[in-house]
């Protein structure tokens, strides 16, 4: 892959990947900045219960159910007319991840889960394409810069014990909005560092903010410090981009539901799996379906291993249930 140069008078184009509560924060403040192009991509519709966390979004917005990244992009074309904004309402998965990243100077991943922001780091790699890294679960947050080739990338810092700061890359609490904007504004920062930095020195140190506290801790993630031998970044193996980890597409459906088609096709026998979900829930089967309910959730598996898990829009939590449910079946 050819790697994009980037020189401080050029047409800069950054991708935002994830439009919840941070990236939709991240985009309103890069709108005001000199950005010719965004592309914003979300497979998230806004829901009422999104009202708290997302007070960017008109009214409207929530009750018509407008997908998060048209919102977002109505929203910054009202305030900054001169930027061109291209919303995309797509689940990112290793099998379009790369041509929406390959037209693309920056990249800024804003997902609040663990697959997804290992998928979106083996891709920046793999196209060679600066990216900013930012999660946020609760009060805590934490935010870095990947130069393919001359910083640590995510892995790397995975893989290290000294520099993984303990904040999950799964969300499992409400983020904080001071940690929001404070990892807003600094990826704001960051990104414009980028594109205009023609020395080409670039931020080497991560960035974990405890809103709760006040407080800012930096950590050093060098790359020949923590990481000499990373599998992705050194060794270019790109396990989920591959497909040799992670097994099925994911994206929403109707309200408050989402859809799993694994990458292969399984063949369930649907009466042996009811059997063994009888003591777990309520269970109906024919020939087509089965429907399996665990109060607040409910599966309904096909024999495909097409599920539709109803009860929630977190592709983690959906992953889990059908891993307990399908994969097991006990
Ligand atoms: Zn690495």
């Amino acid at each position: 892959m050819e790697e994009r140069t980037i020189s401080s008078n050029q047409q800069h184009r950054i991708a935002i990947i994830g439009c919840g509560a941070l990236g939709s924060e991240i985009v309103f403040l890069l709108a005001q900045h000199e950005i010719n192009f965004m592309r914003l991509v979300d497979r998230d519709f806004l829901e009422k219960a999104d009202r708290g966390s997302h007070c960017l979004y008109k009214e409207h917005n929530f009750l018509e159910g407008m997908p998060k990244a048209i919102a977002l992009k109505e929203l910054c074309e009202e305030k900054a007319a001169s930027v061109k904004i291209e919303a995309i309402v797509e689940d990112v998965n290793r099998t379009n991840i790369l041509s929406l990243l390959e037209d693309i100077d920056l990249v800024i991943d804003a997902v609040n889960n663990r697959f997804t922001h290992q998928l979106i780091n083996e891709a920046c790699v793999n196209l060679k394409r600066p990216l900013l890294v930012s999660w946020i679960d609760g009060s805590h947050g934490a935010a870095m810069t990947v130069i393919p080739g001359k910083t640590s990338c995510l892995n790397c810092i995975l893989e290290s014990k000294e520099a993984m700061p303990d904040i999950s890359l799964n969300k499992t609490k409400s983020p904080l909005p001071q940690t929001i904007s404070a990892i807003a504004e600094a990826q704001v920062f960051r990104a414009i560092e980028i594109l205009k930095n023609a020395k080409q020195k670039f931020e080497q140190r991560l960035l974990v903010i405890d809103g709760k506290n006040s407080a800012r801790n930096t950590i050093d993630i060098t790359k020949s410090k923590i990481q000499p031998n990373c599998a992705v970044c050194n060794n270019r193996q790109f396990r989920r981009l591959d497909g040799k980890i992670g097994s099925a597409h994911i994206h929403p459906i109707g309200e408050n539901s989402l859809q799993i088609i694994p990458f292969t096709p399984r063949k369930i026998d649907l009466p042996t799996l009811a059997f063994n979900l009888s003591e777990k829930g309520d269970v109906l089967v024919n020939d087509f379906l089965l429907i399996f309910k665990k109060p607040p959730y409910e599966l309904v598996i096909f024999p495909s291993g097409r599920t539709l898990v109803r009860g929630t829009t977190d592709s983690g939590i959906a992953m889990d249930l059908v891993k307990k449910f399908l994969v097991s079946g006990k």
